[in-house]
């Protein structure tokens, strides 16, 4: 027999937390599921400037710690390490398979985020967590005065490779352009720091190493030459995909797994929500995940009305 609820979120990021808040306070009877923490990414991100209302910057940490205190105080039950399997549907309710037993609503909103894009390269597998990382401000200590590398162009790699400017000897970032995505305050920032080396058209086609990361092998993207870089870390930011298989067909995907949503953010199955960065989008930030938990959790709440007997 599964639990019954009004509304189930899946995912406690900033996206599955505002939605939590909204339907709280809207008096819907709601409970969150969420595989590890509540939090989600930004508990990895050593500081947000650019959430409205901490003007100094905040960080990640402390203020998922309060999105999760606000949803504490509308009483959100929130059922942390359960991990999300399955969800399926029949006659109008949601059956949510998880680690921790099966739950069933009549709406649900995912809001499970996204997972790194690995690079797919000889020695990524062998050597991931034996100096390649995807979090910088989860592993960048083990790094203290050593060199590491940075893979990528974009707002993740260039601002994870200035937090990790501060702890380590060398930072390279390797980008296979001549010129970085990342927002032009970030750019200038990297530009400045010293300890910042750009590597530019160049990709990585081996990481390898001794049972420990000792060198990145590159290849220029223009000639096809190969160079040695030696490094006891790299840390990789090519990208991220949602990873929403357990959906099954109830919803429409992009190539990359995001799910496509109509402006209510409903997917194709009606009383099914996707809100953050789960959500095929532009732009992928706190602010917006907010701004999707809340409308996404706003649209639920008058579908139940809409449905109630
Ligand atoms: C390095 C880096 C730096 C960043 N810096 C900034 C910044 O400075 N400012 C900014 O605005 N944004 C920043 N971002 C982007 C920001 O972190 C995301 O846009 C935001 O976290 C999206 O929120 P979300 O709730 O959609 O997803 P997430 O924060 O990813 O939360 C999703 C949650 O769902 C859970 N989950 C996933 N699958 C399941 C499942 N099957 N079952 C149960 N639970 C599940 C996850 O464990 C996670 O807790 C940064 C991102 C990165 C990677």
């Amino acid at each position: 027999m599964s639990e019954l609820h009004d509304a189930i979120i899946i995912g406690a990021g900033p996206a599955g937390l505002t939605a939590g808040i909204y339907l709280m306070r809207a008096g819907i009877e709601t409970l969150l599921l969420e595989k590890a923490l509540s939090g989600g990414m930004p508990v990895n991100t050593e500081r947000v400037e650019n959430y409205p209302g901490f003007p100094e910057g905040i960080s990640g940490r402390e203020l998922m710690d309060r999105f999760a205190a606000h949803a504490k105080a509308f009483g959100l039950p929130v059922k942390e390490f359960s991990e999300v399997s399955a969800v399926e549907y029949n006659e109008r309710m949601f059956t949510v398979k998880t680690t921790e037993g099966e739950f069933s609503a009549a709406g649900v909103i995912i809001a499970a985020g996204t997972e790194p894009v690995k690079m797919g390269i000889p020695g990524e597998d062998e050597l991931l967590g034996r100096g390649i990382s995807y979090c910088a401000t989860c592993d960048g200590m083990f790094f203290r005065n050593l060199d590491v590398a940075v893979i990528g162009g974009g707002d993740s790699a260039i601002e994870e490779g200035l937090s990790l400017a501060h702890i380590v000897r060398k930072v390279y970032v390797v980008h296979r352009r001549d010129a970085l995505r990342a927002q032009k305050i970030v750019q200038d920032r990297a530009f400045r720091n010293e300890k910042m080396e750009f590597l530019w058209n160049k990709r990585p086609v081996e990481i390898g190493g001794k049972g420990q990361v000792e060198y990145i092998m590159l290849e220029d993207t223009k000639t096809g030459e190969h160079t040695r870089v030696d490094v006891s870390g790299v840390f990789v930011y090519v990208g991220y995909r949602a990873k929403t298989g357990f959906l099954g067909d109830l919803v429409e995907r992009d190539g990359s797994g995001f799910i496509v949503t109509d402006e209510n953010l409903e997917a194709k199955t009606k009383g099914l929500y996707a809100a953050g960065d789960v959500r095929k989008k532009t732009l992928r930030q706190i602010s917006t995940a907010v701004g999707d938990g809340a409308l996404a959790a706003v649209n639920l709440e008058r579908y139940l009305l809409e449905i109630k007997p």
